[in-house]
C-alpha cells in the first residue's frame, strides 16, 4: 500500500468512477421495479444467489438470459427447493459446468429449512453471515462475500478473477505463490469501503471487465492510475504472473446411438453421485489404446446395458473440452441384436422417440449429437 495515498482515496476514485461508467444495468442488483437500490437498502438474495453460483465460471453477457429464465420458472425458493432435481439441471442445460446446478438444488433444501418456506420472500429472514453462507455447497468465500454485499450492502471483501488482477497491478504483487494470494486478501480486507460495500465491489468487478483487463489493460482511462505500481513502475500486462497451462489429455470415447423396432433411441442417466449426476447421455466409454472404436462400442453397451449390438454406420465425431481434459468422440448408430437393457452403470434408462430428446437435460456434448442425429433423421424433409 503506498505511504502518500490513503485507503480512502483509493476508495473515493473507484466510487466517482463507477457512478458514471459502471454497470448499473445487471438486472439481479435492481429492484423489482428496476431502479438501483439505495445504500443500505436489501435487495433479493435469492436472485443474487443464484447470479452469483452461475457467474462462478461463465461470462455476465451468457449468464443474464439463462437466469432470466430462471426466475420465471423458479420465482422463489420454495419453488427451487420443491423441484425435481432433473428440472433444475434442463433449466442449467447449455450453461455448463452441470455440478453447479446439483449444488444449487442442495443448496436450495438447506436454505429453506434456515429460511422458512413462508419466510422466503423476505430478505430479512436469509442469512447474512459469511459463514452460513459458505457452509452451502459451493459456495466459496467470493461468492458468499459477493451475495452478502450484493444483497445486503455488509462491507464484505471479495477476490475473484478481476479483483486478483487489479490488486496484483495496483500492488505489484506477482501472485506467484499462496503468500502472495493471502496478501492479496489483505489489500481487499482493508480497502473495502464500509460506507458503500455494494457499489465498491460492484466497481471492482466493472474495473476488470472494462479497463483492467488481461491484455492491454486501458491505464489512460483508470482512475486507479496514480496508485497503480505496476502502471507507474512496470508493465502492467506482467502482473499477476501468467501460469502455463498444462496441456490437456485427450480420450478417445465411443458412443452407441441404440434404436428399438418402434424408432425409440435408449439412454442412460447419470447416477447423482458422479460429476453432471442426474444428467441424461447417450450409452458409450473409454477406447483402450489397442482397441477399435467399433468394438469399444460393442464392449462398453454389453458392460454398461448387458445388451450385444451391431455397430453401424457412424453419424459424426468431434473433441470436447472440459476443465482438464478433452475427449474426443466417435458416435455410431447401432442395431440392437439382443439383452434386455439394464442400468448396469446408470440410474435409469428410457427408450426415448428422437424428437422428444431435448426435453431431458444432457451435457453440452450430447446436445451436439441430437442436432446431429436430427439433422441425419430428417433428411430430404423426411419427417421423423
Ligand atoms: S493503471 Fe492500468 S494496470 Fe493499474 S489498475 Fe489501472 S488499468 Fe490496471
Amino acid at each position: 500500500m503506498s505511504n502518500i495515498h490513503s485507503t480512502r482515496d483509493i476508495q473515493n476514485s473507484l466510487l466517482e468512477w463507477f457512478e458514471v461508467n459502471g454497470r448499473h444495468w445487471i438486472p439481479w442488483k435492481l429492484k423489482p421495479d428496476g431502479s438501483i437500490p439505495q445504500s443500505g437498502e436489501i435487495i433479493s438474495p435469492y436472485q443474487i444467489w443464484i447470479a452469483e453460483v452461475m457467474l462462478q465460471q461463465t461470462q455476465l453477457k451468457v449468464v443474464i438470459p439463462y437466469w432470466e429464465k430462471w426466475i420465471k420458472f423458479f420465482p422463489t425458493l420454495t419453488y427451487l427447493a420443491e423441484a425435481d432435481l432433473e428440472d433444475v439441471l434442463l433449466r442449467w442445460q447449455g450453461l455448463g459446468y452441470y455440478s453447479r446446478a446439483n449444488r444449487i438444488h442442495q443448496s436450495s433444501k438447506i436454505l429453506i429449512e434456515l429460511v422458512g418456506k413462508d419466510k422466503d420472500q423476505d430478505p430479512y429472514s436469509w442469512p447474512k453471515g459469511i459463514d452460513q453462507w459458505m457452509s452451502l455447497p459451493g459456495v466459496g468465500r467470493t461468492t458468499a462475500a459477493s451475495i452478502i454485499s450484493s444483497a445486503f450492502d455488509f462491507p464484505e471483501p471479495i477476490l475473484d478473477g478481476n479483483v486478483k488482477r487489479i490488486y496484483s497491478r495496483l500492488f505489484a504483487n506477482k501472485r506467484t505463490s499462496l503468500i502472495d494470494e493471502k496478501k492479496l486478501w489483505e489489500y481487499s480486507f482493508l480497502l473495502i469501503s464500509t460506507l458503500s460495500p455494494r457499489d465498491f465491489n460492484q466497481a471492482l468487478m466493472d474495473l476488470g471487465t472494462i479497463v483492467c483487463t488481461p491484455k492491454k489493460p486501458s491505464c489512460s482511462l483508470c482512475p486507479l492510475q496514480n496508485y497503480c505500481v505496476a502502471y507507474t513502475k512496470y508493465d502492467p500486462e506482467n502482473f499477476p504472473e501468467k501460469r502455463m497451462n498444462p496441456k490437456k489429455p485427450l480420450q478417445e470415447i465411443g458412443i452407441g446411438l441404440v434404436f428399438n423396432k418402434n424408432g425409440e433411441l435408449l439412454i442412460d442417466q447419470r447416477p447423482e453421485s458422479f460429476s453432471m449426476g442426474g444428467m441424461w447421455e447417450f450409452p458409450g466409454g473409454k477406447k483402450t489404446s489397442d482397441e477399435l472404436i467399433e468394438k469399444t462400442i460393442e464392449r462398453e453397451l454389453k458392460e454398461e446395458l448387458g445388451i450385444v449390438v451391431k455397430v453401424g454406420a457412424k453419424l459424426l465425431s468431434f473433441e470436447h473440452a472440459y476443465t482438464h481434459k478433452k475427449l474426443h468422440f466417435t458416435v455410431h448408430i447401432c442395431e440392437w441384436m439382443s439383452g434386455e437393457p439394464k442400468p448396469l452403470a446408470s440410474q435409469k434408462l428410457l427408450w426415448v422417440s428422437p424428437e422428444k430428446l431435448f426435453d431431458f437435460p444432457f451435457p453440452a456434448a450430447n446436445a451436439k449429437i441430437i442436432s446431429e442425429l436430427h439433422k441425419h433423421l430428417c433428411i430430404g424433409n423426411k419427417k421423423l
